[in-house]
């Protein structure tokens, strides 16, 4: 296994970690404990130690937990999993989501425990008033919370904002080729790594659909360049060549791909990648911007938009729907819209029409006229009546 040193810290954590949200699930949803079990003990095995959960990943945390107890491996691993912050009303509330996740874990401390989904330093704000702070300085000195740090899918603004904002133990980033200038995006890589701040990557494989699907052309120049290599190992070694990395979470719910994952890992130090194989990922990454709909960047010099729409990421979503596939375009569009978070909805519904943006854009995008036109795409009435259902659950 490769490790990679969490430079706050000093832990030796395995480039590759267990991402449990994808642990496999029978016919009804449930996890299925024993092929779990399986999978989670062959990782131990072979060298990971770092794992990630969550509160709302259901069953997770306790599948996770259950394997660990009974095999006696809690010594040998690093958990991370992560408070549903945007549920906390009052104070007490971080301890009872907290005492829950130790009891579904069954362990009395968490290693690394994240705030889940941060996307502004609004959202930091309003926890710290309700005393986030004091509650886990409370906790470390319990010996209960070891590291202490945040999941992230915001714009690339607020992240240097959240990173400046605190002094985190460590990160968590979605990053991957596709979002090389999305969300936290390699400029956000850098700026946390530059500050010894370890960053967890998620989605690696935006859910699976850069190891399967990919666009035909992109495929074609994977292909061309190097047949035994599969889409998957192309998207991780582009992670793992960038020193910044510290795990690359990956969700595995196969024997299969487990091995194949661990393969690639050992073989792909910091700056594993040769320079013909650094000309490979431009060429794929246009082939997928040739089914966008938008020639958005996500600059986000258009932004602050006065009536609170996300215009770049109710482009990038848009785009995504067509280059990568309906459910992935859905998934960024509710993270989009803010749909986990407090606030109002970012959707491009509320555009006033002002034309303030479209002088900002140096793309020269019509940017009224795309948004009207990503609503009418990304919002049809089934999905507006969702939209609401979860605004509603969540007191928007
Ligand atoms: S045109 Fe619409 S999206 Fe652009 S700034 Fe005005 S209200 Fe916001
Ligand atoms: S300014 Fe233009 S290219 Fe930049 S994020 Fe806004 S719409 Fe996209």
């Amino acid at each position: 296994m490769q490790y990679r040193i969490d430079l706050k810290s000093g832990n030796r954590l395995s480039a590759l970690g267990y991402g449990c949200m994808r642990l496999p699930r029978g016919a009804s949803g449930m996890v299925d404990a024993d092929k779990s079990e399986k999978l989670i003990l062959e990782a131990i095995e072979r060298g990971v130690n770092y794992f990630d959960t969550a509160y709302i990943y259901g069953g997770s945390e306790q599948a996770l937990g259950e394997v660990l107890r009974r095999n006696d491996k809690r010594r040998e691993v690093y958990i991370a999993t992560k408070l549903p912050h945007y549920r906390v009303r009052a104070h007490e509330d971080f301890g009872k989501y907290f005492e829950t996740q130790l009891g579904r874990l069954k362990t009395d401390y968490i290693d690394y425990y994240l705030l889940h989904n941060v996307a502004s330093l609004a959202q930091l704000e309003r926890l710290r008033a309700l005393g986030l702070e004091e509650w886990v300085a409370r906790e470390r000195e319990r010996g209960r919370i070891f590291r202490f740090g945040f999941s992230f899918h915001g714009q690339s603004g607020e992240f240097r904002s959240l990173i400046d904002a605190n002094d985190w133990d460590f990160c968590q980033i979605q990053y991957n080729y596709l979002d090389e200038h999305n969300q936290a995006g390699r400029a956000g890589l850098e700026y946390a790594a530059s500050r010894n701040i370890p960053v967890i990557i998620m989605e690696p494989l935006l859910g699976g659909r850069l190891a399967g699907n990919v666009p035909r052309g992109a495929g074609g120049v994977f292909r061309a360049a190097d047949s035994g290599k599969t889409y998957a190992a192309w998207a991780l070694r582009w992670l793992w060549d960038q020193p910044g990395v510290t795990v690359v979470l990956s969700g595995m719910c196969a024997v299969a791909q487990l091995r194949e994952n661990l393969e690639t890992c050992e073989e792909a130090p910091p700056g594993c990648l040769s320079d013909a194989e650094r000309e490979v990922y431009p060429r794929v990454i246009a082939s997928f911007r040739e089914s966008y709909k938008v020639d958005c960047t996500g600059c986000s010099y258009c932004m602050p938009c006065p009536m609170g729409v996300n215009i770049p990421g109710s482009f990038e979503a848009y785009n995504r729907r067509y280059a990568v596939g309906f459910v992935a375009g859905m998934q960024s569009y509710i993270m989009a819209l803010g749909l986990s978070h407090t606030g109002k909805s970012g959707s491009g519904r509320q555009c006033a029409e002002c034309g303030a943006c479209a002088k900002k854009c140096p793309q020269g995008i019509a940017i009224p006229e795309k948004l009207a036109e990503a609503v009418r795409r990304m919002e049809p009435p089934i999905i507006r009546g969702a939209i609401k259902i979860i605004q509603r659950v969540l007191g928007k």
